[in-house]
């Protein structure tokens, strides 16, 4: 027994002497430091032939602590395509290493604010890390105000990166975004994968549209903000995955009663407005329980969930079938097949 104590401290007094080396020395500090810059100068860019989905934003505009507004990105070897440009979204696309510089375009569902304001930023992003070209941005008629707009205000920005890193780095050319509109009900063709935008049921909200992604014999659903349609059900009936808006109307009743009795008239009136033009989370279940879709991923998350009280009383309703996201999270389709892994 005397010996196992012995042991201990001495493997005990080892760990601590490595920690107090590696965060209190100088060359412990900068040990660390090298591997650290090592890894966030890599990109996670893997050869993984299917399709990758990865959540860049899962709320909605209500604040939660380590989400940002709607963004999901889309890649396979030869595409990337992501979908919305919500606040923080930038933020979280550069944690996760995604290659920037291969970015085949934005797609924008429609143009309330919470879906289109980091699209300066993921520009910025893309343009500062070698993406040829100017970023192309998709979206339904009103697309090029909206694009025009951010163009305009970015002007200054343009400048000064291009002043100081040398326009052959940087070509001011490739800094404006270039807007690209479709109709409303649109299929577009990249090599193998296609692309098929939908109308959406927002209203007022107009023009709105979701996203089908088809590719070597898998399929994504991005809804946007919307209601269910018999469209929607129709375009998720043989989809693999659906990626889709969802209000949880037990936890906004009662933050609605808690306005009320607070005195907070405005934010009272708004929780009740934004319940008729989202998918409740009964709705979604409904919607996975009456399709053949193999599985509902819940983002744009009214609200994001602060804690785990409030994500268990969004999973109240679900399937087996149906998983509620976080920023970060990843869905994984190899081509062919009917897998789908979830790295969290
Ligand atoms: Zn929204
Ligand atoms: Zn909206």
């Amino acid at each position: 027994m005397k010996r196992l104590f012995i042991s201990l401290g001495i493997v005990l007094a080892l760990v601590l002497g490595a920690y107090y080396f590696a965060v209190h020395t100088v060359a412990g500090q900068d040990a660390l430091l090298a591997r650290a810059a090592a890894n966030i100068a890599r990109q996670s860019d893997p050869e993984s032939p299917g399709l990758r989905v990865h959540v860049c934003g899962s709320a909605a505009p209500l604040p939660a602590p380590g989400r940002a507004n709607a963004c999901i990105a889309v890649l396979t070897p030869e595409h990337f395509f992501i979908v919305d440009a919500g606040s923080g979204s930038s933020r979280n696309l550069g944690l996760a290493q995604l290659p920037m510089q291969r970015l085949d375009g934005v797609l924008l569902t429609h143009f309330h604010s919470d879906h289109i304001t980091d699209l300066p930023n993921i520009n910025v992003n893309a343009w500062a890390t070698g993406h040829e070209g100017p970023l192309k941005v998709y979206g339904p008629p009103g697309v090029a105000q909206v694009v025009a707009g951010f163009n305009t205000a970015l002007a200054p920005d343009r400048n000064y990166r291009s002043a100081h890193h040398g326009e052959d780095m940087l070509p001011p050319a490739w800094g404006i975004m270039d807007a690209v509109e479709h109709p409303l009900n649109a299929t577009m063709s990249f090599g193998d994968l296609t692309i098929t935008s939908f109308a959406a049921s927002h209203e007022p909200v107009e023009p709105a549209v979701s996203y089908r992604f088809d590719y070597r014999g898998r399929s994504v659903v991005i809804t946007g903000d919307t209601r269910v349609t018999e469209r929607l059900r129709a375009m998720v009936d043989d989809a693999d995955l659906l990626l889709t808006d969802a209000l949880s109307l037990p936890i906004v009743s009662a933050m609605h009663q808690g306005a009320v009795a607070g005195g907070r008239e405005r934010v009272a009136r708004i929780l009740v407005d934004i319940q008729d033009y989202h998918a409740s989370v009964a709705d979604v279940a409904a919607l996975t329980r009456s399709t053949g879709v193999s599985m509902t991923a819940l983002y744009h998350l009214v609200p994001g969930p602060r804690n785990a009280v409030m994500e268990n009383i969004f999973r109240r309703e679900f399937t087996d079938n149906m998983v509620l996201t976080h920023d970060g999270m990843e869905f994984e389709l190899p081509p062919d097949s009917g897998a789908i892994t979830i790295r969290d």
